[in-house]
Formats: C-alpha cells, sequence, structure tokens
C-alpha cells in the first residue's frame, strides 16, 4: 500500500489477544514501515481500564500515535485520555449530540471519529461537530463502511467542518466488488 502511494495511515484492530501479544502485533508493524506512515489503532472497547493502562504505555512505546475507544465506558476514557503520550479517539462513545456533549463535558476524548451514520444523520453530525469545535477536541472522518452514496454524503458533510486535523477512513467503496455508479469515485 505504501509502495502503490494508496494509503500511509494504517488503522489496526486489535483486542481480541492479550494486551502484550497485541502491543508486540503493532510494535512490530510500526518498526517494519519506519517513517513511511503512521499507525493507529483501534481496540473497539475490547480492553478494561486496567487493560487499557497496559496497553496505552505500550502503544506509546511502539510508536502508534492515536487508539481508538480502548475502554467501553466514558468515565474511563476521561481517565486514561491525557495520561499517556497517545491521541485518544471516541468512536462507539459517540452517538449523536447528546453523547458528545457528555463526552466533552467529561473531557472524555482528544479526537472525535465523526460519523454520519451513528450521528444520526447528516446535521447531527454537524452538530457533533461544533461541538468538539467549541471543546477544543480534534477531528476524524469515520465511516461505517458506507458505498458510494454514504460515502459521498459524508465526504459533503466533513468538507463543512473547520478542520480534519485526523484526515478521513472514507473507503468503503475500496471495499465493494461491483461498482454502481457510472462514473466511479476517486
Ligand atoms: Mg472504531
Amino acid at each position: 500500500m505504501l509502495a502503490q502511494r494508496r494509503h500511509n495511515i494504517f488503522k489496526l484492530k486489535i483486542g481480541r489477544r492479550a494486551v502484550d501479544a497485541d502491543v508486540t502485533h503493532v510494535a512490530v508493524i510500526k518498526k517494519a514501515q519506519g517513517d513511511r506512515g503512521v499507525v493507529r489503532v483501534d481496540v473497539n472497547m475490547a480492553w478494561s481500564e486496567l487493560e487499557a493502562q497496559r496497553g496505552l504505555a505500550g502503544l506509546v512505546d511502539a510508536g502508534c500515535e492515536l487508539v481508538e475507544q480502548p475502554v467501553a465506558s466514558v468515565d474511563a476514557l476521561a481517565r486514561l485520555k491525557g495520561r499517556y503520550a497517545i491521541a485518544v479517539m471516541a468512536d462507539e462513545s459517540l452517538t449523536g449530540p447528546v453523547s458528545a456533549f457528555e463526552l466533552a463535558r467529561q473531557a472524555g476524548a482528544d479526537v472525535f471519529a465523526i460519523k454520519i451514520e451513528q450521528s444520526g444523520g447528516l446535521r447531527a453530525a454537524q452538530q457533533v461537530a461544533a461541538i468538539a469545535d467549541a471543546a477544543g477536541i480534534e477531528f476524524y472522518g469515520g465511516t461505517m463502511l458506507e458505498g458510494a452514496f454514504g460515502t459521498i454524503a459524508s465526504a459533503h458533510v466533513l468538507a463543512t467542518f473547520r478542520e480534519l486535523q485526523w484526515g478521513t477512513e472514507l473507503f468503503g467503496p475500496l471495499l465493494l466488488t461491483e461498482e454502481i455508479l457510472a462514473e466511479p469515485l476517486q
């Protein structure tokens, strides 16, 4: 993917193996990659708070720059954020403006993964972004792996944000085996 210049940001899904095995997995990939790209991880809420303390410390040493939803609870996210030199991003905890406000109030995330579908629609995603902006939380454009239409809608909403400090992952259409658009997205 690096050689093809298709990706230089790699988000690894971890959390199913023991914490130390996952951290080693990340470290080996980051080492092979060197400075050519960056590695982030998504734990999908798999860790307990204690596992996350161990995991985040290891991920910092591995050269990982961001961890997505390491734990389920917003309280625990807030206790982890700022404790390690790695950005903490909320995903599953973020289900629209009300949850965004609660996360911002508790200082539970450095970054919001904003998804139009999970936010509750286009306008709701903009409201989530407004809350993040007001709270000094940074942006990442997330995806529920929508196809072409949802991806276009996401791109339109993300284009209205003040800044996308962490980029986007709008790669859903790349996973589909058949193109449904007369003019494929680029
Ligand atoms: Mg996620």
